[in-house]
């Protein structure tokens, strides 16, 4: 049989056999982002196509290139979210969450769509978890939100991320900036491609992060920002770099990076590894002062930053850091006969109240095949139903480990029988491990 379609291009599954590396990356970040004093914020996957036009930029490649922009029914042209910054920032506005008190601490899993060549580790659908705070311009926010990222790393044991810092700026101190760039760039007019052309009058800094060859040779000999920043950002920016040696956590300062965003002023930051090849950006973020403003709220000064949950997976991988593996049945009950298994369906079901988990035969097997499966799923106990023991009320639990053998009766007290032979097997399984 011929399958009708195929996954779309750029777009990828997670299996019921992979879940549990996400599920435990995951884990990590909301007890990491909880800890930080971080809650959960859930936006819609579109928005109108504005909002990334004004939050984002519309000088950036991602708004120039790669959004997935469509009209609806209805005639309103909306974009599948290609980050998670703008709708969150869009929400905290629309629901005036800057009554609850400042600063507002949200984090999130999004999913992003962004319309770019397929490579490794660069998809059109991919995941990204993320850390906004609103509502403060003070350098310690800066420094725990990049320690809140490198927490995060460092529960995962992931070694080999690179931290490196930068400060772009404010308004203040911009322009003179701009003009060092156009004035440098206006050198190679007939050499820029046509995207960086248009960005020389209007955003010269976008051409720092043009992914074209001649374009970002060319950017190699561009006048480095951090020449040009204010005696406030520069101050800013050192006492972010102080703190930060406070909590001992290892930097780089690199006066090259920029951001591929528009919404960045002052801090911006990445995590980069050199594991993954040429796409090696694992978190990046910085702070974002004029973004609230920009959608249409106060001056509100806030900051946040992206993990890219492919890329650290990737990392994870590469790296060949063990994931531990997800829980497994405790329990299978294998059944012969209908009365059987309307008995293992009630055992089952109070196994399962108990938060164990607990299967049985759904499938209408024979005994020898159900225990095949049982064996298949890993299942660290089972136990067989049939006219015997329905007769004489009682079974055989089997550890599937060591081969052991309990008679429990099937009353009421079954559950607290077989859960004293589940933790004797659990503590034991414990301590061998310990020894070794
Ligand atoms: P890059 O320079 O690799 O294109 P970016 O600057 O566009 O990255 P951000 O917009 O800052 O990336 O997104 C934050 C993180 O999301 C990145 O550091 C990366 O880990 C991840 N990411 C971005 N684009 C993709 C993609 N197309 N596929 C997978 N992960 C991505
Ligand atoms: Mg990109």
């Amino acid at each position: 049989m011929a399958l009708i379609t195929k996954k779309v291009y750029g777009t990828e599954d997670v299996l019921p056999r992979d879940s549990y590396k996400w599920q435990f990356m995951e884990d990590v970040m909301r007890k990491e982002a909880l800890s930080y004093g971080f809650k959960e914020i859930r936006t819609p996957v579109f928005e109108h196509t504005e909002l990334f036009q004004r939050g984002v930029g519309d000088t950036t490649d991602v708004v120039q290139k790669e959004m997935y922009t469509f009209e609806t029914k209805g005639g309103d042209s909306v974009t599948l979210r290609p980050e998670g910054t703008a709708g969150a920032a869009r929400a905290f506005l629309e629901h005036a969450l800057y009554n609850d008190g400042l600063p507002v601490k949200a984090s999130y899993f999004v999913s992003c769509y962004r319309y770019e060549k397929k490579q490794a580790n660069r998809y059109r659908e991919f995941h990204q978890f993320g850390l906004e705070v609103y509502g403060t311009a003070a350098p310690t926010a800066d420094a725990e939100l990049i320690t809140a990222a490198q927490s995060i790393f460092d529960r995962l044991h992931v070694t080999n991320l690179q931290l490196e810092l930068n400060s772009i700026g404010c308004p203040e101190c911009r322009p003179n900036y701009y003009a060092a760039l156009t004035e440098y760039f206006s050198q190679y007019k007939d050499q820029l491609c046509e995207t960086c052309l248009s960005r020389l009058s209007r955003n010269p800094m976008r051409i720092l992060d043009c992914k074209s060859p001649v374009c970002s040779k060319i950017a190699q000999g561009a006048p480095v920002v951090l020449d040009y920043i204010c005696d406030d950002c520069r101050s800013h920016f050192e006492s972010v770099q102080k703190y930060l040696d406070g909590a001992g956590v290892a930097y780089t300062v690199n006066p090259r990076i920029v951001r591929g965003l528009d919404y960045y002023t002052r801090t911006v930051f990445e995590f980069v590894t050199d594991a993954l090849g040429a796409q090696g950006t694992v978190c990046g973020g910085g702070r974002y002062d004029g973004l609230i403003e920009q959608l249409g709220g106060q001056h509100l000064p806030s900051l946040g930053f992206a993990l890219g949950m492919e890329r650290l997976l990737s990392l994870m991988e590469a790296l060949g850091i063990e994931i531990p593996p997800g829980p497994v049945c405790d329990l299978y009950i294998a059944t012969l006969g209908e009365a059987a298994q309307m008995k293992a369906f009630s055992l089952i079901e109070q196994v399962r109240r108990s938060s164990l988990i607990a299967e049985g035969d759904i499938v209408g097997r024979s005994l020898r095949a159900q225990m095949k499966y049982a064996d298949k799923i890993g299942a660290k106990f089972s136990m067989v139903l049939g006219d015997n023991e329905m007769a004489q009320n009682c079974a055989v639990l089997k550890n599937m480990q060591t081969g052991q053998q309990t008679q429990v009766p099937l009353d009421d007290t079954f559950f607290e029988k077989f859960f004293a032979v589940y933790l004797d097997a659990d503590s034991k399984a414990l301590m061998e491990q310990l020894q070794t």
